[in-house]
C-alpha cells in the first residue's frame, strides 16, 4: 500500500482517541508545501544527469519544518510525504518544537562518485534555499545520506545566503558545529527506550536475544550498544545477507569486517537477506527501509517485542496481526525520535554559540526519551490500545493544539 495512505489509516486510527473532529483530522493530513525540482549534476564522464527531488513540509503549528534528506531510488513523492508527516508526529511525541518536513532525492548515490554526489547536495540547496533556514524548515541525514552531505549543503546555503547559519541543518560533521552525540542518538534513543519498556515488565535485558535488521548508522549502532548490554545478537542483516549465529555474533568484529568489506557477504558466510525476520529472537529490531513487516513476512516472526528503528518498517495490517499475537512493538514514532532530539540540541546549540559536552546530550536525549515513553505508555495503558496508537494520539493533540491557538483550526 501507498505510504501516505498508511500514515492516513494511523491518525485514523488515534483520531478518536485525540478527540479530534472530522475537519481537524483533515486539516492534520494534510502538507503545507510540496516542493519539486530536477536537479541537473555534471557526471565525472563530462555528461548531464537529472535527478528528480523533493522537499515536503508537512506542518509548523509547532515549530520551523525539521527533517531529514535521503538519497534513493525509490523515493518519490508518495513515500516522503508520508515521512514528512511522520516527522510532525515524532516532534510532537518527543515534545521537542519542531513542525514536520522531509526531503528525497531519486538516485541511487552508490554508483556516484564522491564529487558527483558533493554536486548533488549542492544542487539539491540551489533548487530550494528559498524555503530553507533556521527558522523556516531544517534538514538532516536520513537513508544514504550522511555528515559529509549536511556539510556540502550548509556550505552551499552559506554561499547563497553570503552568512554563517550552522543552524540551518542539523547532523553536520562536529568541525562545522555539529552535536556530540548526534551520530549515535537515533539508536541511543531507542535504546533507553527499549530499558524503560523492559524495566515496566520487570525483563532484564542481558536475558534477551536480538535480531538485527540493517548495519547502517542506525542499526549498527543499535546492535553494538544491545551486545554492549549483555543482549545476544543472533541475526544481523546488510542489504547482502543475513549472518546468524545462536550463541551470538561478535557484533565489534562483524561491523569493523564491514567497515573494510562494505557487506557482510564478503565478510563471513550469510542466508538471505530476509532470514533477520525469521531468526529465533525475543527482539527484533528493524532498521533498514519501510514495509519489512508485512501481511506476507509478518508470520515468519517470532519476536516478542519490535523496535522499529526505522521509520514505517510494519504496515497497518502487520500492525493490527502482531498486536492480537501479544507483540509489543515500539512504534517508529517514538523509537527514533532520539535522532531528531538531539539534532534539536544541534540547533539550540548552533544558535547559541554554547556547545554542549558529551555527556550533557547523553543526559538530556535520555531524559526526553524516558519522558515521552512514559506518557506514550500511560496513555496505552489507560486507553487499553497499543504504544503506536497512543503516540499517534498524544502527538495529534499537540499538534491540534497549537494549531488552535493559532487560530488556524
Ligand atoms: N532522518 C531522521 C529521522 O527520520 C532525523 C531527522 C532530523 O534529525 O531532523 O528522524
Amino acid at each position: 500500500m501507498a505510504a501516505f495512505e498508511n500514515f492516513k489509516q494511523q491518525v485514523n486510527a488515534a483520531a478518536k482517541l485525540a478527540g479530534l473532529t472530522e475537519k481537524e483530522q483533515t486539516a492534520l493530513e494534510k502538507p503545507d508545501r510540496v516542493l519539486r525540482a530536477d536537479l541537473e549534476v555534471v557526471l565525472d564522464s563530462g555528461s548531464k544527469a537529472t535527478f528528480p527531488a523533493y522537499r515536503i513540509q508537512f506542518n509548523n503549528a509547532r515549530g520551523p519544518y525539521k527533517g531529514g534528506i535521503r538519497f534513493h531510488p525509490e523515493a518519490d513523492e508518495d513515500e516522503v510525504s508520508a515521512l514528512a508527516a511522520m516527522m510532525m508526529v515524532k516532534c510532537a511525541v518527543v515534545g521537542i518544537p519542531f513542525g514536520g518536513a522531509k526531503g528525497g532525492v531519486t538516485v541511487d548515490p552508490k554508483k556516484l562518485s564522491v564529487r558527483e554526489r558533493q554536486a548533488l547536495a549542492r544542487a539539491y540547496v540551489q533548487a530550494f534555499s528559498d524555503h530553507l533556514g533556521p527558522d523556516q524548515d531544517i534538514p538532516a541525514p536520513d537513508v544514504y545520506t550522511n555528515p559529509s552531505v549536511m556539510a556540502h549543503m550548509l556550505d552551499e546555503y552559506e554561499i547563497i545566503t553570503g552568512k554563517s547559519q550552522p543552524a540551518m541543518i542539523t547532523g553536520k560533521p562536529i568541525a562545522l558545529g555539529g552535536s556530540l552525540g548526534r551520530d549515535t542518538a537515533t539508536a541511543d534513543g531507542a535504546i533507553a527506550v527499549l530499558e524503560a519498556l523492559l524495566e515496566d515488565e520487570r525483563v532484564d535485558v542481558a536475558g534477551l536475544t536480538a535480531a538485527v535488521q540493517g548495519a547502517g548508522n542506525a542499526g549498527a549502532q543499535a546492535a553494538r550498544r544491545l551486545a554492549h548490554l549483555g543482549t545476544k545478537v543472533v541475526a544481523l542483516s546488510d542489504s547482502s545477507g543475513t549472518l546468524q549465529d545462536e550463541s551470538g555474533l561478535d557484533v565489534a568484529a562483524l561491523l569493523e569486517g564491514k567497515a573494510q568489506k562494505k557487506e557482510f557477504s564478503a565478510v563471513g558466510k550469510v542466508d538471505a537477506v530476509d532470514a533477520v525476520l525469521s531468526a529465533n529472537a525475543d527482539l527484533f529490531v528493524p532498521a533498514a527501509l519501510e514495509e519489512q513487516l508485512r501481511i506476507d513476512t509478518v508470520d515468519a516472526l517470532r519476536a516478542r517485542y519490535v523496535l522499529e528503528i526505522a521509520n514505517g518498517p510494519t504496515t497497518p495490517e502487520a500492525d493490527a496481526l502482531l498486536a492480537t499475537r501479544g507483540v509489543t512493538v515500539v512504534p517508529d514514532v517514538l523509537a527514533n525520535a532520539g535522532g531528531v532530539a538531539v539534532s534539536y540540541f544541534e540547533w539550540v546549540q548552533g544558535r547559541t554559540g554554547d556547545y554542549w559536552k558529551k555527556e550533557v546530550v547523553e543526559a538530556r536525549l535520555s531524559e526526553i526519551m524516558r519522558k515521552a515513553y512514559r506518557e506514550v505508555a500511560d496513555f496505552a495503558r489507560e486507553r487499553t490500545v497499543t504504544l503506536r496508537a497512543a503516540a499517534y494520539a498524544l502527538a495529534l493533540k499537540r499538534v491540534a493544539e497549537a494549531m488552535r491557538e493559532r487560530g488556524r483550526l
